[in-house]
């Protein structure tokens, strides 16, 4: 069993660090939330006063903190940076998802300093995360993607290597980008053929089961009513949530800048995603992009 430092308990981290305590692993944890690591030391965690007492020692560190801004402070710029303090032979797992630049950065300073720093941020959502069975989409060499899989297992159920640092975020960047342009497609052709008398139930088999089949209509159907398990039967509620996935889609933006890779879909769903979220509705259910296809009362 590792002894693992974890930084940031939020809605994914929380779920993610107390698998790893059900797993038998020794936790220490830190956030600026003093009550999110109450919640975790009574699920077994030692509490840390700081970041670096959190990381003292550990064989492993975890990051999941909210940007790219977040993790270089933590490790790189901060008051007390912590990459002053870690262990000889640990291994430091940033899963934020964060912008490929900046991880790259402070992955080319780790291996400067023969740190070993990987990026692996996760899909699944909250749900995922306290079920254990997040995919982690890993940028890192052979032997650190190596070293960190047993670890990985334990809060993901799909693990997969995209190759060399910072490869998980463009992965993670690529995989969002393309979600976000079915959801809001099935939304277009839902409320189409809704609005032209079709039932949504009826037209959602059929395009599932013809060339239009997708995630969302397998899964995650954002019209009301077509699947009782969405968050669209559920107002919306819970889920992955618009301001998330309007922050995904401004990295994946970021990338096709950087890269000069043309995404003109991908803009086009972040300009509805925009759109979305101005209106109040950043707190809902991704997929309650469908109401800027329908008419309001
Ligand atoms: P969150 O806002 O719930 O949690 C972030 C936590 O980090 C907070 O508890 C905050 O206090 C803490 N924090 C911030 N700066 C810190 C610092 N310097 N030191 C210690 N703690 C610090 O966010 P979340 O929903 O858990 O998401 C975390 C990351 O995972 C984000 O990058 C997000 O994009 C990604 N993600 C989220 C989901 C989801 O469904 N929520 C899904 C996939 C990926």
């Amino acid at each position: 069993m590792a002894n693992i430092g974890f930084i940031g308990l939020g809605n994914m981290g929380g779920p993610m660090a107390a698998n790893l305590i059900k797993a038998g692993h020794s936790v220490s944890v830190f956030d600026l939330s003093k009550a999110a690591v109450a919640t975790l030391v009574t699920v077994g965690a030692t509490a840390a006063q700081s970041a670096k007492e959190a990381v003292t020692g550990a064989q492993f560190v975890i990051s999941m903190l909210p940007a790219g801004a977040h993790v270089e402070g933590l490790y790189l710029s901060g008051d007390d940076p912590l990459f002053d303090h870690l262990a000889e032979d640990a291994l430091v797992i940033d899963s934020s998802t964060i912008d490929a630049k900046t991880a790259q950065k402070v992955a080319a300073v780790a291996a400067q300093r023969d740190i070993n720093f990987i990026d692996a941020p996760v899909s699944g959502g909250v749900g995922g995360a306290v079920a254990g069975t997040l995919s982690f989409m890993v940028g890192a060499s052979e032997q650190q993607f190596a070293n960190a899989k047993p670890i990985l297992d334990v809060m993901g159920k799909n693990i997969f290597h995209a190759g060399v640092q910072g490869s998980g975020q463009i992965a993670k960047a690529c995989n969002n980008m393309l979600l976000a342009i079915l959801m809001t497609g099935t939304s277009e052709a839902l409320n189409m053929g809704v609005k032209n008398g079709l039932d949504p139930k009826v037209l959602s088999e059929i395009m599932r089961l013809s060339s239009g089949g997708n995630w969302a209509l397998e899964l995650y159907n954002p019209f009301p009513g077509v699947m009782p398990n969405a968050p669209a039967s559920n107002d919306y509620q819970g889920g992955f949530q618009t301001d998330l996935m309007f922050k995904d889609l401004g990295l994946a933006m970021e990338l096709s800048q950087l890269s000069a890779s043309p995404t003109p879909m991908g803009s086009q769903a972040r300009a509805l995603f925009n759109m979305h979220k101005v209106k109040g509705n950043g707190g809902l259910d991704f997929s309650s992009v469908i109401q800027q296809y329908q008419d309001q009362d």
